[in-house]
């Protein structure tokens, strides 16, 4: 008997529970680990080209590291996962496969879909990437009611038990140090890069393959992310001995020296399952229980793991697929070629833009309170910005990008993820970064040909929707 445990390619578990349920069953010699490349859906958008590197690359360890330990691979690179499985059921003849639930709602249909169209069966097993999967603080959530991400925060923190003092009290007394997490960046600050990683043997091959064969957007050169879950893990001791004690205070600051500033950038490693969220919640924890770490900073970074990350993958699998097709602001301008080029006038646009095109990452401000923003102010389509944010960064993946674009970026959704549109004008972006001071444009005036499109483009957008605004609560005023 041949049992087959498809793995897919964000699915780099340390401990993958299909390979687990299929090791109790038959002997290790009687199992086959299938990882399909698939070409079309590395082509279905022009994609970050650092990020293919780092999907593909991430596979191909693994699927060593699995051989190393004495498992049968069969790793195909093919024009597409249908193909990639008839072949591979063809050459193995298996008895029936063993598969996690895909992250991502095209993925497992897919996989929902299998039994019937490979006449084969299939054992299809939760997926366990996710702290929600372990913990769901609201299992049968109403279809419109909105949900408050800071008490589904707070459920998990009480659950996981970080940071609390009791049962019931946070430690520090407070949830939430967010007021204490808004400084702009001084001149004296020098953030330390994260740490860096020499392409090997590998990955090098990968850079030439993704080279010739995916032309998406970014450079492959100057790739030097970690690829394996030990290097992973030295990219989050990287942050912790580093950045993790100035990150909270700096969290929202903006630079045109520095791109990560004092920010973890291991949201590609979770989101490929390099990294266990919980695990790496409780080291920073540790962080501040030795005293090595501020409780705003530690609190901070714990927020966006087990709250916001989490908050957002839960609120992708109860609202798709009716979410993607929102547009609650009647917004359906194209998306200008600057997302494109990074060409543009508009300081504050140009590096965020310019980075997020040659390196895939800018952090979480600068994606919501710059992009976004204007993408809201502008009247860009929902869907075009969408794209445009699953093509461009290395940490991009459908749940985490459509419920950030359409709810919290856009507020397509009317409002079901955040409470209020992240609407802001030059006063916002000057107080925070150091963009306005080398600008093409002025950012105190509203009218006239220097003024700050920031300027005109929000009054513009208050004066439009007026009525809406100020039928919420926290716009009205
Ligand atoms: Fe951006 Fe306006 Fe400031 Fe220029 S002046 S950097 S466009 S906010």
């Amino acid at each position: 008997m041949v049992v087959t445990v498809w793995i897919l390619g964000d699915q780099i578990l340390r401990k993958h529970p299909a390979l687990t349920a299929a090791e109790q069953q038959v002997n290790k010699d009687q199992l086959v680990v299938l990882m399909i490349e698939s070409q079309a859906r590395a082509r279905r958008l022009p994609y970050q080209r650092k990020k293919l590197v780092l999907l593909f690359s991430a596979m191909r360890h693994y699927a060593e590291q699995l051989r190393s330990s004495g498992f049968q691979v069969d790793y195909r690179i093919s024009p597409g996962t249908a193909i990639a499985i008839k072949q591979h059921l063809q050459a193995y003849q298996p008895e029936i496969i063993y598969t996690m639930a895909a992250s991502e709602f095209g993925g497992r249909r897919f996989q929902q879909h299998l039994e019937r169209q490979f006449n084969i069966p299939v054992n299809f097993l939760p997926n366990t990437q996710f702290l929600t999967s372990r913990f769901n603080p609201y299992p049968d959530p109403l279809p419109d009611k909105r949900y408050v991400q800071e008490q589904f925060y707070r459920k998990m923190r009480q659950h996981f038990n970080l940071l609390m003092q009791t049962d019931s009290e946070p430690i520090g007394g407070r949830w939430n140090f967010d007021k204490d997490n808004r400084r702009s960046l001084p001149k004296s600050a020098q953030p330390s890069r994260p740490i860096s990683f020499e392409p090997d043997e590998i990955t090098t091959a990968v850079m030439e393959e993704v080279d010739q064969k995916y032309p998406g957007v970014g450079q492959i050169t100057g790739f030097d992310l970690a690829v394996t879950h030990e290097q992973a893990h030295q990219a989050a001791m990287d942050f912790f001995d580093r950045r993790l004690p100035d990150f909270g205070p700096y969290e929202d600051a903006m630079s045109s020296a520095y791109d990560t500033l004092f920010h973890s950038r291991l949201s590609p490693y979770l989101n490929l399952g390099l990294l266990d969220p919980l695990e790496l919640a409780q080291k920073a924890q540790k962080r501040f229980d030795d005293g090595q770490a501020p409780i705003n900073s530690v609190e901070g970074f714990i927020r966006q793991v087990i709250g916001w990350r989490e908050f957002i993958y839960w609120q992708y699998w109860r609202l798709m697929p009716d979410i993607a097709g929102r547009n609650y602001w009647g917004a359906n301008r194209p998306l200008p070629q600057m997302f494109w080029d990074g060409n543009t006038k508009m300081n504050c646009l140009r590096h965020p833009l310019q980075r997020a095109l040659v390196s895939g990452y800018t952090h979480h401000i600068e994606r919501l309170m710059v992009i976004s923003n204007f993408c809201l102010l502008a009247g860009i389509n929902p869907s075009a910005v969408n794209e445009w944010f699953l093509s461009a960064y290395i940490d991009a993946y459908e749940w985490v990008m459509l419920p950030n674009v359409f709810g919290m970026g856009l507020n397509a959704d009317g409002g079901l993820i955040a409470t209020k549109p992240y609407i802001a004008s030059a006063n916002y972006i000057h107080k925070m970064s150091d963009y306005c001071q080398n600008c093409a444009f002025d950012r105190k005036s509203r009218t006239g040909d220097q003024a700050c499109p920031f300027n005109f483009l929000y009054w513009n957008f208050i004066l439009r929707h007026e009525k809406t605004l100020r039928s919420n609560p926290r716009m009205a005023r």
